[in-house]
């Protein structure tokens, strides 16, 4: 029988059934539920078949501990989240509860079951809120996320949290800890277990927002370079449309702007990969001033220099940095002294993060509008959770403008004709910058209001939960304060309840959504309206030329025309998204088979896997016939060398009468320097099992050491692809190209080195069996 078929009315009924009985129970009773559900689990009966009775239990301890009933929706969501779906639950359904019935269900097999959420404040906030039910159930409840992502905890704390049947916690300390957790250099180190369930709060936010934005943890820097200021002269005696071309958020150089670069910095091809670090740099400093804007995109402190500002909020992102060189061109940009680049030593996007569970389900308000892109990037299926009470929330036609000023003043005008009565308006714009403009409005009116923009999700959570009281007028950013509901206070819903103002055309219609969605929760009365013109962002950035036109005062324009490329401009931002949400996907695609083979290799290793010694000495016979391959002419210092740098330190005891025209005889020599040093180490270490460890930590640093270099060489690529995809070249192609060869020259690279550390590094076992190794 196929269980995702059966209606879910049908199980809802099934449900109500178990929850009369489990109603009758005590409360010892009820929680020895858990233990009579994993004993049946065990004998092989499957979760489907437990799901009514599992939900009915978890229900009545949410009603014993809680005092909330789940609505039948939110069973309806809950079966959807078992399912694997992508759940659209509208703003104040109770997702927080709804998620308590599939993490209960999912972690009854021991296993274990994830929810994360977008910030620190959330998790906590909703593993305090249901950590309870949990826990009166018999399971073991954790929050795995700290202040500072990775590091607040120690492993043996991470491994309690993980060991937990829930976790609450944030996708990036999630992300973090998944890196982190193949960077450890020994199997007890490891904190993670195998993934099994999880649930994505705000699946929106996490899938789509943030998108492009890969994880990446950084290491030592790497040597500093002075192509960046190089680059960015070049880049400032360019002019666009002539050496180069902007469009759709890319830029590259034209056919002249390539001759240019050649004659500027003396090259024959710019294309040539003996360049490739020119044309990196180059390409970086272009994007550095032809897609970055200051105060938009980023700003300038005196304090701490170049400071990311984040696209959705305007809020600064201290301590976050572009990757693959980009802050550092942006800050030569700036004539910043630049912060030292440093190397990405692992990075992982959200998505192939998720992709790595059995079973992802999530949960959002406004997630239905892409569920054609969400399905056929992780096979998941969207559907749509209707609302406990229809919601009578008024969503008015947008009123359009040609000016910022009008359009901000028409809003605030309505926003001040509303309150009049008493009724509470929320006012939402894009940056922290408008926030300020609209307040200043309001202050001229002499409206008493509160602003939205603490740089703390505790604060702003606490200011949204007030915004629907009985006078309330609140200025926000458009995520501000999510994830806390806003209630009416008193006698609100009489006026009319919650009148959402929304400030300027937004990237796409979901944000749009999500923003109106903040009035009329659980049926509650409420007004949204949208206040646009034709100066917003994204219809600058879309339409540029046509808002020039219109702007120009030299054509009559209509405003249905207006409207017209307003319109257009959103649906071109959003196509652009997909597009780029695609190709970032397609990249990480490519390096995700890399990592998951160099991954599997480090478990295998780490799990105690030895390595025959037959296969030690085929790799250094490898190595020995690479190395006569790429020499024609042999000499005495030339194998002197090689044995200096790779077999051992004592080239003293040299055959002399080794004759260097003949490779066989080279080759011979080399390997039996091989056998006697790998003797001699061994011999140092003195024991089997010492030596075994010795082998395992070897291979485990030569891994790393190589795989390092690879992500961070990857990530390079990466930017300097986007820079050619001109000419009918297909960036994802090259990529693919270039990251097999760098691939193969990396597996060359741990071959040589797990030769050199294994027969150069000083090794010793002390009195107490510690093994001591001193790496070359
Ligand atoms: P969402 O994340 O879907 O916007 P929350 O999980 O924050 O919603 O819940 C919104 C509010 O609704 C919370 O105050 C919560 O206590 C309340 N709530 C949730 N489920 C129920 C229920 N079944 N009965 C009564 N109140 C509920």
């Amino acid at each position: 029988m196929n269980w995702n078929n059966i209606r879910y009315n049908k199980i809802v009924k099934r449900v109500h059934k178990y929850r009369s009985t489990m109603s009758t129970l005590s409360d010892e009773q009820l929680a020895g539920q858990t233990t009579l559900f994993k004993q049946r689990l065990q004998k092989g009966e499957s979760l489907e078949r437990l799901l009514p009775e599992a939900f009915a239990a978890i229900s009545e301890a949410a009603r014993r501990i809680l005092g909330l009933n789940p609505f039948d929706v939110q069973i309806i969501g809950a079966i959807a989240l078992h399912r694997g779906c992508l759940a659209e639950m509208a703003t104040g359904e109770g997702k927080t509860l709804t998620a308590v019935l599939p993490l209960y269900l999912n972690a009854l097999s021991g296993k274990g079951a994830i929810l994360v959420t977008t910030n620190n404040y959330l998790a906590t906030r909703d593993y305090e809120e249901m950590g309870p039910v949990f826990r009166f159930m018999g399971l073991t409840v954790a929050v795995g996320c700290s202040d500072h992502l990775g590091t607040g905890f120690t492993n043996e704390d991470k491994k309690k949290i993980y060991a937990s049947d829930i976790v609450y916690t944030t996708h990036g300390s999630l992300g973090f800890d998944y890196l982190l957790n193949n960077l450890v250099t020994a199997s007890s180190q490891r904190f993670l277990r195998p993934f099994h369930y999880i649930i994505i709060d705000e699946a929106d936010s996490v899938l789509l927002d943030s998108a492009q934005t890969p994880l990446v943890i950084s290491g030592s820097p790497r040597v500093q370079s002075n192509l960046y200021s190089l680059a960015n002269t070049f880049v400032t005696l360019l002019k666009e449309g002539v050496e180069y071309e902007v469009e759709d958020k890319k830029v590259w150089l034209t056919e002249e702007g390539v001759h240019y670069a050649e004659v500027f910095f003396q090259i024959e091809n710019f294309y040539d990969e003996k360049y490739f670090e020119i044309n990196r740099h180059v390409i970086l400093a272009l994007r550095a001033h032809a897609l970055f804007e200051k105060e938009k995109d980023y700003t300038v402190t005196q304090e701490d220099g170049l400071i990311l500002l984040d696209s959705g909020t305007g809020r600064m992102m201290p301590g976050v940095k572009l990757r693959g060189g980009q802050h550092q061109a942006l800050e030569v940009k700036e004539g910043l002294k630049d912060s030292g680049e440093t190397r990405s030593i692992a990075s992982i996007t959200y998505q192939n993060l998720f992709l790595l569970f059995p079973k992802v389900a999530g949960m959002s308000g406004t997630i239905f509008d892409n569920k054609k892109e969400l399905e056929e990037v992780y096979h998941v299926r969207v559907v749509r959770i209707p609302t406990n009470k229809p919601v009578i929330r008024k969503d008015l036609p947008d009123v359009y403008f040609r000016s910022e000023d009008d359009k901000f003043c028409a809003a605030v005008e309505a926003a001040v004709e509303i309150h009049r009565h008493g009724r509470p308006v929320l006012l939402v714009v894009s940056t922290i910058a408008e926030t300020e403009r609209v307040s200043r409005f309001l202050i001229k009116n002499q409206i008493p209001h509160n602003v939205l923009n603490a740089n703390n999700a505790f604060w702003e959570a606490s200011i949204i939960k007030e915004a629907g009281q009985l006078n309330a007028v609140t200025v926000a950013t458009a995520m501000a304060g999510r994830g806390t509901d806003i209630r009416l206070g008193d006698s609100v819903d009489k006026l009319g309840g919650l009148a959402v103002i929304g400030i300027g055309r937004m990237a796409n219609t979901r944000l749009e959504r999500q923003v109106r969605g903040r009035a009329g929760r659980q049926g509650d009365p409420g007004t949204s309206q949208f206040f646009v013109a034709l100066t917003d962002e994204v219809v600058k950035r879309n339409q540029v030329d046509q808002v020039n036109k219109v702007l120009s005062g030299k054509y009559r324009c209509s405003d249905r025309k207006v409207t017209a490329i307003i319109k257009k401009a959103q649906n071109l931002e959003e196509e652009y998204a997909i597009r780029s949400r695609k190709q970032s996907m397609d990249y990480d695609k490519v390096i995700k088979k890399q990592r998951n083979l160099i991954y599997a290799l480090r478990n295998r290793l780490l799990d105690g896997e030895i390595i025959p010694i037959q296969r030690f000495f085929e790799i250094a016979d490898e190595n020995i016939n690479e190395f006569l391959l790429q020499h024609k002419i042999l000499n005495a210092p030339i194998v002197n060398r090689y044995i200096l740098d790779n077999i051992s330190y004592h080239v003293s005891a040299a055959n002399h009468d080794l004759n260097y025209q003949n490779k066989t005889e080279v080759a011979r020599e080399l390997k039996e320097r091989v056998h006697l040093s790998f003797q001699q180490q061994k011999d140092r270490i003195g024991n089997e099992k010492g030596f075994n460890s010795f082998i395992q930590i070897a291979m485990l640093t030569a891994i790393d050491e190589s795989w390092v270099e690879e992500v961070d060489y990857l990530q390079q690529l990466q930017s300097a692809v986007m820079g050619r995809s001109f000419a009918q070249r297909d960036p994802i192609l090259e990529f693919e190209n270039d990251a097999f060869d760098s691939y193969h020259k990396m597996e060359i690279r741990i071959k040589q080195r797990v030769v050199q550390v294994i027969l150069l590094s000083d090794v010793y076992l002390d009195d107490q069996e510690n093994l001591h190794i001193i790496f070359r």
